[in-house]
Order: structure tokens, then C-alpha cells, then sequence
């Protein structure tokens, strides 16, 4: 295994507006990290993602004093999960930790991934151990979710996992060849192999602001965790195509049925009456088609979306960086 023997760590936190709780997440990083012997230095990425409260002014102060703390700053919001692509690409640790500024993922975790990278694994996640910290609905819907996941994607999630994890460098520099702009990182950390394994950890409160994931983000997110490993909802079509076309030809043997033996179709109310079976009908597969075609019209603006290329954020200023470390800019 190749873990150099003063290895460098670099911690990746992305925040949106997170001025309530970021004095204190420092506070406990930084007495966390203080702690770790063995490593030849420490970086804190900041990525700061078009925030519009006093994180700015708050990330400022912090790189007055503390050298190892580094800050990109977004031209605009552009998602929690291009943030922490932002912060993977300029990250120069020989191990990267990804994690969340509200102290829901607790620094007090990260000696423990580290002991499994000396261990020889090469993503480390850090996995909820009980979710009573989360609200019931989300609890529900993150169960769906992954259940979901594990059925229908070619990937296979483990359950209860955030973003929260350690990265080999191997991993990040592999991480950094995808250029997919729908993301949905705790699958792409996966898909792209090496040894991985997980720790437990209690998931804790917000001690304070709110959830930057409203319902809508967290479909969107959702979705693309879907789209991203799994056809299925395409094949959905065929699924229902033949579903319908099975019952189509049933009735239709039916009818024929009912005309040789009873020798009339008056049976089955036609052909003046029927009007209320007929529109359901209708109106039934115009349903099944809009839905399909809208599933269809997702991947189709989905692949129009990657054709662009568009870069996938735009920074208004890095701080904190040396020059040697501007080579892996994207
Ligand atoms: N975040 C971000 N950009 C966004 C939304 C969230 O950088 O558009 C950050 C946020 O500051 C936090 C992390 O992503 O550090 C996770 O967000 P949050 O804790 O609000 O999500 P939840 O834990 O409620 O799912
Ligand atoms: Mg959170």
C-alpha cells in the first residue's frame, strides 16, 4: 500500500450560507486536527458557493489566521455537489475528507477514516449509524431512496451514507477524469472501484441554521443519482407497452368472443353506449404516453445539458492558494 509515511490531508467542506454554525465547525476541525500526529501538514478547503449572509467575511477572518485555510469562491450558487467537485479538483492532499459545515458530519469521525486509509482502503465512507437525528420524512424518503437505488441502479449504494467520506489520491485524480456535470458524487466515488470500505458513526443535529437541501434540491439530487446509474425508467415504456398491449389483445378476444357466441356487441354496450369506458381508455394511455415521453424528454435534456459543455462552476476568486498549487486548476 502506498500511504506515504507523513502523509498531507486536505478537508474538503463545502458551504451555502452557513454563517450560524461555521465559527464553531472551524473551532472543532481545527482541535480535531490538531490532534493528528503523523501527517506533514493539513488544508481546509472552503468552498464557498455564492453565499449571500456574512460567510464571506467570516471565511476572511479565518484566512487571516490560519494559514492552512484555503477558500474558492463561487460567481454564483451552484450546488452542493459542484462544490465538492470544485474542492476534489484543487485539493492536493495525499487524502482528501469531504464533509458537511454543519457539523451533522462530526470532525471527531476523521481519525477514524484515516486509520482505515492506513489500513490500505482507499475510500473510506463514514455511514449513519441511526438516523434519529434526521426528520421522519427524510428518514422515510432517503429509505425509499436507496432501497430504489439498490434495485434499480448498476450501482450498489450502501445504505445510510452521506458525502461524508475519505478519498485516496487515486481516487481523486480518477474522480477528476469524469467530467459529467449531473452529478451525484457518493455514486461516482463508487463507481470508480478501488478498496472501499465504511465506519459507523452517530449522525448529529444542526446545532444551528437550517438545512440548505429543501425538498425540490433534494429531488433534483435524487433524480440524478437515478439518471445517472439506471435506465430503468426508460424501459418503463416497454414495460407498460406490453401491459397494455397484453390487455388490449384480451379485450379484443373478448369482443370477438362476445360477436360469434351471443351475436351482438350490445352485451358489452356498444355501440351507443360506452362513452365513459372509451375515455378512460383514452385518456388512461394519453396519461401512460406524457408520462413516458416526459421520463424520455429528462435523459434527452439531461444528454443536451452534457453536450454543452459548459464548465461546471465558475470561481470568482481562489484565496489562500500558492502558486504551485494552481496546476490542477480546471
Ligand atoms: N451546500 C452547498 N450548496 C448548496 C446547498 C448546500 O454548498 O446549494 C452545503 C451546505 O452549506 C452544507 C452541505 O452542503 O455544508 C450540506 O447541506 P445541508 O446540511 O443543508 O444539507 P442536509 O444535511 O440538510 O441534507
Ligand atoms: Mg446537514
Amino acid at each position: 500500500m502506498t500511504v506515504p509515511e507523513r502523509p498531507f490531508l486536505s478537508v474538503v467542506v463545502p458551504v451555502y450560507n452557513e454563517e450560524a454554525v461555521l465559527p464553531e465547525f472551524y473551532k472543532r476541525l481545527h482541535a480535531i486536527l490538531k490532534e493528528l500526529r503523523d501527517l506533514s501538514g493539513t488544508e481546509i478547503l472552503f468552498v464557498d458557493d455564492g453565499s449571500r449572509d456574512d460567510t464571506e467575511k467570516i471565511l476572511t477572518e479565518l484566512l487571516r489566521w490560519d494559514p492552512s485555510v484555503k477558500v474558492l469562491q463561487f460567481s454564483r450558487n451552484f450546488g452542493h455537489q459542484i462544490a465538492l467537485t470544485a474542492g476534489l479538483d484543487h485539493a492536493k492532499g495525499d487524502a482528501v475528507v469531504v464533509m458537511d459545515a454543519d457539523l451533522q458530519d462530526p470532525p471527531e469521525v476523521i481519525p477514524r477514516l484515516l486509520d482505515k486509509w492506513r489500513d490500505g482502503y482507499e475510500v473510506v465512507y463514514a455511514v449513519r449509524e441511526s438516523r434519529e437525528a434526521d426528520p421522519w420524512f427524510k428518514r422515510i424518503t432517503a429509505r425509499l431512496f436507496y432501497g430504489l437505488m439498490r434495485r434499480i441502479g448498476n450501482i450498489d449504494l450502501p445504505m445510510d451514507t452521506g458525502d461524508f467520506r475519505l478519498l485516496d489520491r487515486k481516487v481523486v485524480v480518477a474522480f477528476r477524469s469524469l467530467g459529467e456535470r449531473h452529478r451525484f458524487i457518493r455514486g461516482l466515488t463508487l463507481w470508480v472501484g478501488f478498496r472501499q470500505t465504511g465506519v459507523f458513526y452517530p449522525r448529529a443535529e444542526r446545532p444551528a441554521g437550517t438545512t440548505k437541501y429543501p425538498l425540490g434540491k433534494m429531488v433534483k439530487l435524487a433524480w440524478d443519482g437515478v439518471t445517472s446509474f439506471s435506465f430503468a425508467p426508460l424501459r418503463v415504456a416497454i414495460y407498460l407497452g406490453l401491459v397494455v398491449s397484453v390487455l388490449s389483445f384480451l379485450f379484443g378476444a373478448f369482443v370477438i368472443f362476445g360477436r360469434f357466441f351471443f351475436g351482438q356487441t350490445e352485451l358489452l354496450g356498444f355501440p351507443t353506449h360506452g362513452w365513459g369506458s372509451l375515455m378512460v381508455a383514452v385518456l388512461f394511455l394519453a396519461g401512460v404516453q406524457l408520462i413516458v415521453l416526459g421520463m424520455m424528454g429528462e435523459y434527452l435534456g439531461r444528454t443536451y445539458d452534457e453536450v454543452k459543455r459548459r464548465p461546471l462552476y465558475i470561481l470568482r476568486r481562489k484565496i489562500g492558494f500558492d502558486e504551485r498549487d494552481q496546476s490542477n486548476e480546471s
